[in-house]
């Protein structure tokens, strides 16, 4: 709910003291409504008015914070419900599917799973986050499957799911300090579960057979003045997932009903009922549609490349390019006697390329200069690479004046470029490279072979 200046006046100490750098209260009042200026910029605030304020002025949607140190993460807080409208906040976290029913080969190779996927996408680490621990018959098997878990040094978010109090009691003694989530209140069981997470404010997820009583769950467990939740969208289908978690997203935002304003949590693996490709699609789903955590039966590169890359695809800012540094990257230990590389500052652009000058294991120096953030292409018809452009970087950056090879190699897409290069830069040879990154490792090569051969 969004506040007037006068409704924030009403707030004020009314001292019209200027000790917030405002002539009046009313002054500041106003500026505080237009978001130009904190509530604690007036030193008198009594803390009952600023915790009103930050109550009235929170997101609609909570963020909730999950494990610890390394592998903490931020699900919900989002302010919109599409993309293109501002951006989307906290990407969704995949989380893996094991249970104290598998057999020991079936854990272990679950592991070696979790394990295998891991890589590095235009800087970003691509794994699963969070590991699903669903409790389902020996309480034994259960503890002994979180410590296996934990022997196995794996870099996760512990997701305990168990609706038994007494079990849960045990099973958080292992991995308490790990900020786990502990997932399974329910109308039966609400009241315990709080009482079990309220002391260290472990997030708790709750589940209900539909919507109205999810709704009224989550009343009842604000009334008893616990806000650290995950809703669980339901998974008795497709349908009923899909409505809910759009359902739950529109009342957050649209109608500004905290009740509803938390992240949610979605089962893939149990809507997709073993069926891979399915449990594929169904993912690409819910991270456009709102599941804070989706909860896989397996992960493998089939499952992870088209998984990790659409929602770091979803989860950039529209509104801002995704860039890297301007400056000259030295690859494969290049140094003055290598030949210099120009591509342009636009993160994937130079994560493939880089990648490919690496494949080579040809030395190159690496020059990115500021392009906008733009692809080779866009930044050319966008008068942001040009060879004025190019040949100023090359000066500002030292390499005109310390670099020994003055062999320039330019994108193939920006050939046109060669001539005015060359006009600005006297003494460089510039030389067109390929037109696609892929085709770098052999024109490195030969140019390195050329270069021995003289
Ligand atoms: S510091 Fe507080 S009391 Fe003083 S003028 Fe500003 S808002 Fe009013």
């Amino acid at each position: 709910m969004s506040l007037t200046g006068l409704d924030i006046f009403k707030l004020t100490p009314k001292k019209n003291c200027k000790d917030c750098g405002f002539p009046t209260c009313l002054a500041f009042s106003m500026k505080v409504a237009t978001g130009a200026v904190e509530i604690e910029k007036c030193p008198h605030m009594s803390d009952e008015a600023v915790s009103k304020l930050a109550d009235a002025t929170a997101p609609p949607m909570k963020t909730i914070t999950i494990g610890k140190g390394e592998n903490e993460y931020k699900l919900g807080g989002e302010t919109v419900l599409f993309r293109h409208e501002k951006t989307f906040v906290n990407r969704n976290r995949f989380a893996l599917l094991l249970s104290d029913s598998m057999t020991d080969e079936e854990i272990e190779s679950k592991i070696t799973s979790i394990k295998k996927v891991n890589y590095v996408r235009i800087g970003e680490e691509m794994r699963v986050e969070i590991v699903a621990l669903k409790y389902e018959k020996s309480r034994e098997k259960y503890l002994d499957l979180i410590r296996k878990i934990k022997e196995s040094n794996l870099n996760i978010v512990y997701m305990l799911i168990c609706e038994d109090v007494e079990v849960l009691k045990d099973a958080l003694e292992l991995v308490k300090n790990e900020k786990p989530i502990v997932y399974g209140a329910t109308k039966e069981n609400y009241e315990e579960m709080v009482d079990l997470v309220k002391g260290d404010e472990l997030p708790l997820g709750i589940k209900a057979n539909n919507l109205e009583e999810l709704y009224s769950l989550v009343a009842d467990i604000h009334k008893l003045d616990y806000k650290e939740l995950i809703l669980d969208a339901g998974s008795s289908s497709i349908k009923e997932a899909f409505d809910n978690t759009v359902q739950i997203r529109r009342i957050a935002l649209k109608e500004e009903d905290r009740t509803f304003g938390y992240p949610s949590i979605v089962f893939a693996n149990e809507l997709s009922k073993g069926n891979k490709f399915m449990e594929i699609a169904l993912t690409s789903l819910f991270i456009l549609k709102y599941g804070s955590i989706i909860v896989l039966g397996d992960i493998d590169y089939t499952r992870a490349l088209p998984l990790f890359a659409l929602r770091q695809n979803i989860f950039t800012d529209p509104q801002r390019p995704m860039r890297v540094e301007p400056k000259v990257y030295p690859i494969n230990n290049a140094d003055e006697n290598s030949p210099v590389l120009v591509t342009v500052d636009f993160a994937l652009t130079y994560f493939i390329v880089s990648g490919e000058v690496e494949r080579s294991k040809v030395p190159v120096k690496l020059a990115i200069p500021d392009a906008g953030g733009y692809s080779v292409l866009t930044a050319w018809a966008a008068g942001k690479l040009s060879g004025s452009s190019i040949a100023k970087f090359i000066k500002e950056s030292g390499l005109d004046e310390n670099h020994n090879c003055k062999k320039l190699i330019i994108p193939g897409k920006v050939a046109v470029l060669k001539g005015d290069i060359e006009d600005n830069l006297p003494g460089w040879e510039v030389i067109v490279g390929t037109d696609e990154a892929m085709h770098l490792p052999k024109f490195l090569k030969e140019l390195q072979q050329e270069a021995t051969a003289v």
